[in-house]
């Protein structure tokens, strides 16, 4: 099964495809992952992409087209997390011989509770878990890591870019599903596993857990 997830920032995506891909046995691919790991460990992607990430402005495609072609080109089910962004990566998607998208989960969540949740996200720098002020005491709740941080990207200004990039670049980027007819439409809103439920009841009808062609 191929998946992939759009949704604004904050909407959650990341806890959704870790989840999603644990279901059906897939591989969870977070561009944002990706890039930030590369970024860290000063990788030739890393130092090309860092400007951008940290401003949260969209990485070229022409940077980041290759990486993600090459992740694909070595998974059979996977849920791709935060691509495509643009229609100009969703087409190059599209025209990758060996991907075929079942279906694009697009999360909805308006844009003060994305402000509201990014304000208080915490990444675990050593495992890259997710967690957030309000819910926890400090500590990373998968690996014990008491080195919690904000992510360089969540200041409140760059937060409204990359809200506008989202509106501008990844709403049409929904719409070109929609019309492939790949669209299911999910509320973001309330606890993690309520969303996690709408989510897998979304692409349940195509569920092919074990499946060989899956
Ligand atoms: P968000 O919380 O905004 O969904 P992500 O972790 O998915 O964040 O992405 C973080 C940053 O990584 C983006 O702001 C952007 O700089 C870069 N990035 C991730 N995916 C893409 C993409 N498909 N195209 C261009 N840039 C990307």
């Amino acid at each position: 099964m191929q998946i992939v997830l759009i949704g604004p920032p904050g909407a959650g995506k990341g806890t959704i495809g870790e989840r999603l891909a644990g279901t059906c046995g897939g591989t969870h691919l977070s561009t944002g992952d990706i890039l930030r790991d590369a970024v860290a460990r000063g990788t030739a992607l890393g130092k090309k992409a860092e400007t951008y990430v940290e401003a949260g402005r969209l990485v070229p495609q022409e940077i980041l087209g290759e990486v993600v072609a090459e992740r694909l080109a070595r998974e059979k089910r996977f849920v791709l997390d935060g691509y495509p962004r643009t229609v100009e990566q969703a087409e190059f998607l599209s025209g990758l011989p060996f991907v075929k998208i079942d279906a694009v989960i697009y999360a909805e969540v308006d844009e003060e509770e994305t402000a509201r949740r990014l304000a208080g996200r915490l990444l675990c720098p050593a495992c890259g878990a997710v967690t957030n002020a309000d819910a926890g005491d400090g500590v990373c709740g998968r690996c014990g890591s008491e080195e919690l941080a904000a992510r360089a990207d969540d200041r409140l200004d760059t937060v409204q870019a990359r809200y506008d990039i989202y509106q501008r670049e990844t709403a049409p980027v929904v719409e070109y599903y929609r019309a492939a007819g790949l669209l299911r439409e999910i509320d973001a809103t309330g606890s993690r596993e309520e969303v996690f439920a709408r989510a897998e009841a979304a692409i349940r009808p195509l569920m092919t857990c074990g499946d060989d062609n899956g």
